[in-house]
């Protein structure tokens, strides 16, 4: 039987049976990963920290026939900042939702991984807005996966230094004033968004985090992003809806 040695964050843990578990585990090693944890559930089990929503640990897994059983995990970080905090939990969860979406079983997905960890990082350990940290995420990795949009200057006449920015959904990039003509639904965004964009597709992953805001930009860069995102991924993603009735 094969066994898996790999590193991984808990994205779903289902309650089964009588004290284990079946947990869903981004790992390194080859994307999702479906574990069963025997026993995990009773406290004094060696299995009950490392499989908790949102743990990152060194695992060793057994390979079944449909299933992988855990044999041992390691907590690395258990991110538990983020399951005490209501809102930063919610704004987990979407990451998460997103995450399971794109991440397939049996391909690894490492920049994905590096990107989903350093933001949980942060998410967890500093007191940077939540909603900006998530934005920086949906957008980078949307870029990640191949729809970066083209945010260096003019799309259509390649012109870098724009007076007025426009963001073009249908064309993925940004416009300049005389090239809006025929593209009615492209957005007018303002220099710090602009500038914000540029930041997060293209900063190394280490600095992908230092930069700050104005609540406006903020709030335009939210959405832009979303309805990006929802064309790009074709997909409404609800769980930050949830925020709203806190
Ligand atoms: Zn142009």
């Amino acid at each position: 039987m094969g066994y898996i040695r790999t590193k991984g964050i808990v994205i779903k843990e289902v309650n089964t049976g009588e004290a284990d578990k079946v947990v869903t585990i981004f790992s390194a090693h080859s994307g999702k990963i479906t574990g069963y944890a025997k026993g995990a559930r009773r406290p004094k089990s060696r299995l009950a920290a490392g499989t908790q929503f949102l743990c990152y640990s060194d695992l060793v897994l057994f390979k079944g026939k449909e299933l992988c059983n855990i044999y041992s995990s390691d907590v690395i970080d258990s991110f538990y900042e983020l399951r005490e905090d209501i809102v930063k939990l919610t704004y987990s969860a979407h990451m998460v939702d997103l995450i399971s979406d794109v991440v397939m079983e049996n391909q690894p997905a490492s920049k994905v991984l590096q990107l989903f960890l350093n933001t949980l990082h942060v998410l967890a350990k500093t007191d940077r807005s939540p909603e900006l940290v998530t934005r920086v995420f949906e957008l980078r990795l949307l870029s990640l996966l191949g729809y970066a949009p083209y945010v260096r200057g003019c799309i259509q006449c390649g012109k870098s230094e724009l007076e007025d920015t426009y963001f073009s959904f249908k064309k993925c990039g940004f416009l300049c004033e005389e090239c809006l003509i025929n593209d009615t639904y492209a957005s007018k965004i303002s220099k710090g968004t602009a500038k914000a964009m540029n930041f997060i597709i293209h900063a190394p992953l280490r600095l992908l985090f230092n930069f700050a805001l104005s609540k406006e930009a903020l709030e335009e860069l939210g959405k832009i992003v979303k309805k990006y995102l929802r064309e790009r991924l074709d997909k409404d993603y609800t769980k930050l809806d949830f925020l709203k009735c806190l």
